[in-house]
């Protein structure tokens, strides 16, 4: 098995090379704090043995710290480019792709409760884990855009549906049948809408393959036409292009049927209650007996020793992986009912916390400047001081999303938040560090604007204040912060 992984892994690749721009594991990015590597997961999971080496890799070249992304990837810094034996290691581990031409496609995303929500349609881990064995073994498909993403969405209660992804399949009921609604991003930024096509769970790889293959045809074509450094498209831009008729009629044309058409209307409208954050915390699953554990990860960020802790109690409780989740915390799955107080006791031995009001639970921020070189702002710094002060200043009864962003991309988190703090160019040398302030909605993808500038250094306080007036002026305790500020503003 590792001679085939060395041949396979001489062939594209001998070392790390660390010039990215988003990193992966086999093109790692140099920053300010280290040198990123990102380890992509499909659906969040990694085994109990899987934390240990990368505990183990972390605490001998790295900061002892890992990192889960908002795709549920896992970062890890270290001083100096990972070397072909720990690459090759990695490999050997699952850790990453036998192909190295493909493992920089971006993660296959699923809800981290797939297989054990009890309200779900369908279990979409085999999907997964079909579509990255076609990954592995198709590396004509380096070609396209990096960014290219998939995601199954099961119809479970924590719903991935509205995640920007370039291909959805969400599983719908329809005629008293389960079926996939094939769902297709179009614009930055915005989740995967329906096109009123239907996919039988069985066509799913065939159908999926052939959206692939239609795509790569277009990026090959565009990448002879026109200068060879051109970056390939991503698959938005072929549908704007094209449209999406004319995609799927050359898909349904290779796969020599045609699929079931569906209503948009009756499909797009979704009838699940979602309810945020609803993963942290003890939840019952699917199989009788058995619950789960949602762990709060401050910022995403543990120490190795809290991420092999993590991985030691899956193993002696749970089903021996963890999952990542998009909001980047952590499940342990699997553990009968009668041991999660137990477990819950153990996490909290560990440092970390389950309850989904806990100041942490739903702060996000991306890797501020001492990552990325685009942040106008220290974000991470910035975000520790609020979850300090929140902690000390105020009890919270719901969990409120606040998003620090250093710049407009918004690379940490894509959907709206309660308060979204996005770092800016400061006009005043007083205050070198600004953030614009959004709450709720309104027409930027941020929300509604209530600042345009405010000091970084002055934010705690703000962010106490507006928490303040939403808990002694809201109509009633299931009052959500979003619904108020929108009343309000
Ligand atoms: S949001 Fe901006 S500053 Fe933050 S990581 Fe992304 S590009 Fe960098």
């Amino acid at each position: 098995m590792r001679l085939l992984n060395v041949m396979i892994f001489l062939e594209f690749s001998q070392l790390q090379s660390t010039t990215a721009i988003c990193p992966s594991l086999f093109n790692a990015t140099s920053a300010q704090d280290g040198i990123l590597s990102r380890m992509r997961l499909p659906s969040g999971l990694i085994t109990s043995t899987q934390c240990e080496v990368v505990a183990n890799i972390t605490n001998q070249f790295g900061n002892s710290e890992v990192q889960i992304t908002n795709r549920a990837n896992l970062q890890i810094r270290t001083s100096q480019a990972l070397s072909s034996d720990t690459l090759l290691d990695l490999q050997d581990y699952g850790l990453a792709s036998s192909a190295a031409s493909t493992d920089g496609l971006r993660n296959i995303m699923a809800s981290p409760t797939a297989g054990i929500d009890p309200h779900a349609l369908i279990n979409t881990i085999p999907f997964v884990k079909q579509w990255n064995f076609y990954l592995a073994n198709h590396p004509e498909l380096e070609i396209l855009s990096n960014k290219f993403s998939v995601c199954f969405d099961g119809g479970e209660t924590i719903s991935l549906s509205d995640r920007p992804n370039d291909i959805c399949f969400v599983a719908v009921e329809f005629d008293h049948e389960i079926y996939f609604e094939l769902r297709l991003g179009r614009d930055h930024g915005d989740a995967p809408s329906a096109v009123g096509r239907l996919v039988y769970p069985q066509q799913t790889l065939e159908v999926l393959a052939t959206l692939a293959e239609v795509y790569r045809e277009y990026t090959e074509q565009k990448l002879n036409t026109t200068n060879h450094c051109a970056r390939p498209p991503r698959l938005r831009e072929m549908i704007g292009a094209w449209g999406v008729d004319r995609y799927l009629q050359l898909v349904e044309a290779k796969l020599g049927y045609s699929l079931r058409r569906s209503s948009l209307e009756l499909l797009s409208q979704e009838s699940r209650t979602r309810i945020a954050y609803h993963h942290l915390g003890i939840h019952s699953q699917r199989q009788l007996g058995l619950a789960y554990i949602g762990v709060v990860i401050p910022l995403g960020r543990l120490t190795a020793l809290q991420f092999q802790g993590l991985g030691d109690l899956a193993r002696q409780y749970g089903g021996g992986a963890l999952r990542l989740t998009p909001w980047q915390n952590v499940l342990i799955t699997d553990i009968a009912e009668a041991q999660v107080e137990q477990v819950a006791r153990e996490i909290n031995g560990l440092g970390l916390d389950i309850s989904a009001i806990h100041p942490y639970a739903a702060i996000a921020a991306c890797s501020g400047y001492h990552g990325c070189k685009s942040a106008h702002t220290d974000t991470q710094s910035d975000a520790k001081q609020v979850a300090a002060y929140l902690e000390n200043c105020i009890k919270l009864d719901q969990p409120i999303n606040i998003h620090f962003s250093g710049c407009d991309k918004s690379c940490a988190q894509h959907h709206p938040s309660d308060i979204a703090l996005v770092g800016i160019q400061a006009r005043d040398s007083n205050h070198p560090e600004v953030y614009r302030v959004y709450v709720g909605d309104g027409d930027t993808d941020f929300g509604k604007e209530l600042y345009s500038e405010y000091a970084a250094k002055d934010v705690a306080n703000l962010i106490d204040q507006l928490l303040k007036t939403y808990q002694n002026q809201r109509q009633n305790s299931t009052q959500t912060f979003r619904e108020f500020v929108n009343q309000q503003l």
